[in-house]
């Protein structure tokens, strides 16, 4: 039976605005797409809190049993300056300012965006999708929309037909924003467009001729719209219909309520479930944003080098910090606060080491098994690791008790506390203990080192025709799972796990 199956794993889905009991679509399966970053800049530390949140909530599906498919895409076009209808494309300027190709933009900061969350553990997504990778299937989606009535051509461009659309929908489902009020603030630019009203947005834009990222389509030269990407990416990879869609909580009006009326209207279902917002990284209390530089760059903490650090922090420390916070909650970032959590985070590790030296005894003064549900309490409301971390932190005062003798832990109980604590701090909040892996590769590397040391014994006792002893050195190592092999060029040796 798998874990989920005895658990209550409850998710505050942002369009009702309540806790709701999870159900996927299809038992065992959850499908999960997370809006993934614009590759114009060096991912900043707020862009990384968003993805650690989200791979919290895969890491923890996962643990439950759940196979997942998490898509999460890469956006290379269509997402202009000011996240609106005008402006630049974002990576188009950035190729023209570093005169190089768009497609280099691009390739420099995927690599970028991977090599950090792999530092800070981060699991890949199942499908990670381009926009360019996608444009037939954008314009397949927009045909579509077209035909069933919500969506006009004008001049090369696509606009989805807002008010068309909601007068059977309600567009505003997911943010709350009223029509009404949507109209009465955009009336200024009202008449300065093509657009039948202002709060109409484009499926599709025709290029102008200095707009580099173009490709064909049945309404001339042009580039998909933002929004549209999404949309089309979701469903191609987990159906028109799907269990949780996530990203930060800036994109929930226009880009997440303008994916639901395209989903809506392409389909005519709403196309997610369970809607997640993950809340905003801070610095001096504004949000971190690659646009008005207000921001930390992840390499800055793990140099040091930056005006608002005093040393340097590493990426497991950094994700401790981050996990403290519920994924809601606004986090502001400070140099007190990372340290406070590099000191948590080292009393946590610690106790790893000590557990594995406690003497058991007979009977438990500590009730793991209590302790543990607790744990997944936390977790089963609502992905809440600050409080996962307090109750960790209680078994740490109990793991020290035990240590110094003063509460008694029964074998079974002491093996239920330490793969419980393995199984919250690795698996699920992904951390790692860097000092104790260097530990473990340095003892590969001793041991390496011996073998090779007993491979060169053997070699002097052959050249002796002693071949008593370099069997006895062949056998001996082939006991602890240490073939050697031998050939022309010489012994070689593998291990066998
Ligand atoms: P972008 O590359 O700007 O499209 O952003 C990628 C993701 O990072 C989106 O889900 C944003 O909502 C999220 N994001 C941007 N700034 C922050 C921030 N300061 N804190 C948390 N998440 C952010
Ligand atoms: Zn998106």
């Amino acid at each position: 039976m798998a874990l989920y199956e005895h658990q209550s794993l409850k998710i505050y889905n942002s369009i009702s605005g309540e806790k709701e009991e999870f159900k996927s679509l299809t038992e065992g399966y959850v499908g999960m797409y997370v809006c993934g970053p614009t590759v114009y800049s060096n991912v900043h530390l707020g862009n990384c809190r968003t993805f650690i949140s989200f791979d919290l909530v895969f890491r923890y599906l996962k643990h439950l049993g759940y196979k997942v498919r998490y898509v999460r895409n890469i956006t290379d076009a269509g997402h202009l300056e000011n996240d609106g209808e005008e402006g630049e494309d974002r990576i188009a300027k950035k190729a023209k300012l570093m005169e190089i190709e768009p497609m280099e933009v691009v390739q420099k900061y995927s690599v970028d965006f991977h090599q950090i969350l792999e530092k800070f553990n981060n699991l890949p997504p199942s499908i990670e999708p381009t926009a360019t990778g996608h444009i037939i299937e954008q314009i397949e989606t927009i045909k579509t929309i077209i035909d069933k009535g919500l969506a006009y051509e004008v001049d090369g461009n696509v606009y989805f037909d807002v008010m068309k659309y909601h007068e059977n929908q309600y567009y505003g489902k997911l943010s709350g924003r009223k029509i009404e009020d949507l109209i009465s603030n955009t009336r200024e630019l009202a008449g300065q467009s093509d657009k039948k009203n202002p709060q109409d947005f484009a499926l599709w834009k025709k290029a102008e001729p200095q707009h580099i990222m173009r490709w064909p389509s049945p309404w001339g030269v042009g580039f998909p719209g933002w929004h549209l990407e999404c949309t089309v990416m979701s469903s191609k990879y987990l159906g028109d219909q799907f269990d949780i869609h996530g990203g930060g909580m800036d994109l929930k009006f226009p880009h997440h309520e303008c994916e639901i009326a395209q989903g809506h209207a392409s389909n005519g279902k709403d196309p997610v479930n369970y809607w997640m917002h993950a809340n905003m990284l801070t610095l001096n209390g504004k949000k971190m944003s690659k646009s008005t530089g207000n921001n930390i760059l992840p390499r800055e903490l793990f140099t040091g080098e930056n005006e608002n650090l005093s040393k340097s922090y590493t990426a497991p420390v950094v994700r401790f910090f981050m996990l403290q916070a519920n994924y809601r909650s606004i986090l502001d970032f400070s140099d007190e606060a990372l340290s406070a959590a590099e000191k948590g985070f080292h009393k946590l590790m610690e106790s790893l080491a000590t557990l594995q030296t406690i003497k058991t005894s007979t009977t438990s003064d500590f009730d793991v098994s209590a302790w543990r549900d607790k744990c997944y309490e936390a977790m089963n409301d609502d992905f809440n690791s600050p409080i996962l971390i307090a109750h960790l932190f209680e078994a740490v005062k109990q793991i020290n008790l035990a240590k110094s003798e003063k509460i008694k832990l029964s074998k079974k109980s002491l093996e239920l506390l330490s793969k419980t604590m393995n199984d919250f701090i690795f698996d699920v909040m992904g951390l790692e203990d860097l000092e104790e892996n260097s530990k473990a590769s340095s003892n590969t590397d001793d041991f390496e080192e011996l073998i090779q040391f007993l491979i060169e014994m053997r070699n002097h006792a052959r050249l002796n025709k002693d071949f008593e002893t370099s069997d006895k050195i062949r056998d001996k190592l082939l006991e602890m799972n240490v073939e050697l092999k031998d050939s022309r060029e010489g012994t070689t040796f593998q291990i066998h796990s």
